[in-house]
């Protein structure tokens, strides 16, 4: 049987990292060292090693991932494998959601311990990615997964996986819905269906990719915030460039009380989109009074992010900003997201 062409594509992170003489990690390493280090690949797959980058996740920007995005579509590999590292992945993943529709497998995996450790996590990972994109099952349901990400030989939907801790290996998971699949031995077993609809519905509203870059502010919401960064935002000049804001709310959709006039402002001088710092989930709508529970929120213009995590429904809104999407469309594509 003829093996798969593979296409990976290495961006950088813990994953590529080198030590310099004091021992230090520093980036440095391509795609094809991280190939050569997994000689079983060859066995698997028949590669393409392509290094885009050589830098941390935590320095990625847009642009790189919508570049990186076109790379994907324009690629003739029967499966795609990203490496980057693991600080913005839940991020990176799921811009390239947005932005890919292949019907072949296009994977993002990367490491926890760098290759100087014992048990670094990085080749494992990688020929995981690689078992993963050739595995039948995977194969043919594609399309329907849409981008996956494969860390410690668990599959999760781009949608839902986290980073839910910032050093152990162990650090990935999708609280909301579970990993969809496991790597066992060399099968794929499934585990839990991907929500495809509302990618679907999402892509279709966006349409082509493209355009500039939008900044989105992360407004996270701790007890008695006095508001005063928002602002500040609202009263300098040209809201400090910012074109959109996802305010990180309490509980089922709320903000403090003492923020109700500011929040409306802000909801008036641009999209702002109000999406749980539980970690995403489906928010209320309808049940609790006030200005700042979600009904007064609403009311006052505030777009319900539904269940996607505030990274999530910021790398969302300025997917939808840079496609020039108004904030009736905004709130309407925010819609498909429950
Ligand atoms: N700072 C690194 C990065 O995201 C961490 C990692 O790869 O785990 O590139």
């Amino acid at each position: 049987m003829s093996r798969p062409r593979i296409h990976i594509l290495a961006l950088g992170g813990t994953i590529a990292t080198k030590p310099d003489p004091s021992g230090v990690m520093q980036m440095g390493a391509g795609a094809d060292d991280l190939v050569k280090a997994v000689p079983l690949l060859a066995t698997l797959a028949d590669i393409e090693a392509e290094t885009v980058s050589r830098v941390g996740s935590h320095s990625l920007s847009f642009d790189q991932i919508h570049a990186l995005a076109a790379k994907i579509a324009a690629s003739t590999a029967e499966g795609v494998i990203v490496t980057q590292g693991t600080d913005t992945l839940e991020e990176t993943a799921f811009l390239l959601d947005l932005l890919v529709e292949r019907d072949v497998p296009v994977i993002v995996t990367a490491a926890m311990r760098n290759p100087s450790l014992t048990s670094a996590d990085g080749p494992g990972n990688l020929l995981a990615a690689v078992r993963v994109a050739c595995d039948p099952w995977v194969r043919a349901h594609a399309q329907s997964l849409g981008v996956i990400s494969v860390m410690l030989d668990e599959v999760y939907a781009a949608a839902d996986v986290l980073k839910v801790h910032p050093t152990r290996l162990n650090a990935f998971a999708s609280p909301q819905s579970g990993p969809l699949a496991a790597l066992v031995e060399d099968r794929v077993v499934p585990l839990g269906l991907p929500v495809r609809d509302a990618m679907e519905a999402t892509r279709r509203k966006l349409g082509r990719a493209g355009g500039t870059a939008q900044p989105v502010a992360l407004l996270w919401m701790g007890l008695d915030e006095p508001g005063h960064l928002i602002d500040a935002m609202l009263n300098a000049s040209d809201h400090l460039g910012y074109r959109g804001a996802v305010v990180g709310a309490m509980g089922g959709g709320h903000i403090p009380e003492r923020l109700a006039d500011v929040a409306a402002r802000l909801a008036a001088a641009m999209p702002t989109v109000v999406s749980p710092r539980a970690g995403g989930g489906p928010m209320l709508r309808q049940t609790y009074g006030g200005p700042t529970s979600e009904i007064g929120l609403r009311k006052a213009g505030l777009i319900w992010g539904g269940r996607l995590h505030p990274l999530k429904a910021r790398v969302l809104l300025e997917t939808c900003l840079r496609a020039g999407l108004q904030r009736t469309a905004i709130a309407d594509l925010f819609g498909a997201w429950g």
